[in-house]
């Protein structure tokens, strides 16, 4: 990795310097006490209580752009004109700090992949990430982002010691074949590589982080010297400060327990986080895409339902009223690809989905208000 001047990121990492508040303004104070908050954090949440946190946060999101004057459409433009400034591989996994804030001035586009691995040529995963890629400006920067206690990484590994043995679901078996090592630091270089190999065309600047939530410390893998990555990791060390200052973030990210597992469609102008103003441990996320929901999105979902015990699915694509009937399709192939999911040859998903054990909720998200509305099937 070269250190170049580059015009876009630390010039607007000087801008943020010279007014830190501009990042380190809490915006989720206004919902901290929220009892369903509180509730989830010592039980479990109902489908509809589930449902309820996700649109009080979102709720506040959109009162946040109001107050700030900001509309989600300028951002959504930005990325589709191919300025987007960083765009993060990030695991699925509910414990990790989202970068963005409603207040924040880069413009960033997040992609949540279980094991933030880096998918096969040719899938829609890795469609989603190489397209992405494409959407950054010319300094623009990839980061692989990992994190201790990774379960992707922890399945790997005893797979690998049972003798890789099929596990009786094809989308984990594939997942299980992209990641890599037996540590968080070890796949985050080796998903880093492959990053670098296969999408050397759309980057120039790349790297790779491990959040340890437990000592607040952030490990940058492979881009040691770029100040882009330094600039990114200060902001994830100040929202991990804000939020220890709420609670004692080792002893309440001891165990991974979100309430939803989110499939938000990539573009969305802010990280599904930011969208429902959600904490860490509460909304576990994957991102899928107009091709469908491919095994990586599977995993996830299969991960989040059978070990998480995760019952409530939404589904989140950015749009105005008039894209209603585009992202009803896209909803109904995603829905349709996780009804055709198969483990030990049972269609598993579909019938929680029947019985109505597991519920998925169709929100669009407004890029004129960032409010999330309920679509119809
Ligand atoms: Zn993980």
């Amino acid at each position: 990795m070269t250190v170049r001047k580059r015009e876009g990121l630390p010039r607007q990492d000087k801008d943020a310097s010279a007014d830190p508040a501009g990042f380190s303004k809490e915006p989720y104070s206004g919902v901290r006490l929220h009892p369903l908050r509180e509730k989830h954090r010592v039980s479990k949440l109902s489908m509809d209580e589930s449902l309820e946190l996700l649109l009080r946060g979102n709720a506040a999101h959109a009162d946040r752009l109001l107050e700030l004057k900001v509309t989600p459409a300028d951002r959504y433009a930005k990325i589709g004109h191919g300025e987007a400034d960083y765009l993060v591989i990030a695991c699925s996994d509910s414990r990790l700090l989202q970068l963005d804030s409603e207040e924040d001035t880069h413009v960033g586009i997040q992609i949540r992949v279980a094991g933030n691995v880096i998918p096969k040529r040719g899938t829609p995963s890795f469609e989603e990430i190489r397209q992405s890629a494409a959407k950054l400006h010319e300094d623009g920067l990839v980061i692989i982002e990992g994190h201790i206690h990774c379960g992707a990484v922890n399945e790997r590994v005893k797979w690998v010691e049972g003798g890789m043995k099929p596990t009786g679901s094809a989308p984990l078996d594939n997942l299980l074949h992209e990641v890599f090592g037996s540590t968080p630091s070890e796949n985050a270089l080796a998903q880093l590589t492959k990053a670098r190999q296969q999408l050397h065309k759309s980057i120039r600047d790349s790297g790779a982080v491990v959040y340890d939530w437990e000592h607040g410390k952030f490990e940058i893998i492979g881009a040691e010297n770029s100040p882009a990555i330094g600039m990114l990791v200060d902001k994830w060390k100040r929202r991990h400060a804000e939020l220890s200052h709420e609670m004692d973030l080792k002893d309440a990210l001891k165990k991974q327990k979100p309430h939803a597992i989110a499939v938000g469609e990539v573009g969305l102008p802010y990280s599904l986080m930011t969208v429902f103003h959600a904490k860490q441990n509460e909304v576990f996320a994957t991102s899928g895409s107009e091709n469908g929901l491919d095994d990586m999105d599977e995993a996830s979902i299969l991960y989040a339902v059978e070990h998480l015990g995760v019952r409530h699915i939404p589904f989140v694509a950015p749009g105005t009223a008039a894209d209603n009937e585009r992202i009803t399709k896209m909803f109904g192939r995603w829905e349709a690809d996780l009804r055709g999911m198969t483990v030990h040859g049972e269609h598993i998903l579909s019938k929680m989905l029947d019985s109505g054990q597991l519920r998925i909720t169709r929100l669009r998200y407004d890029l004129e208000t960032g409010k999330a509305a309920e679509l119809a099937r």
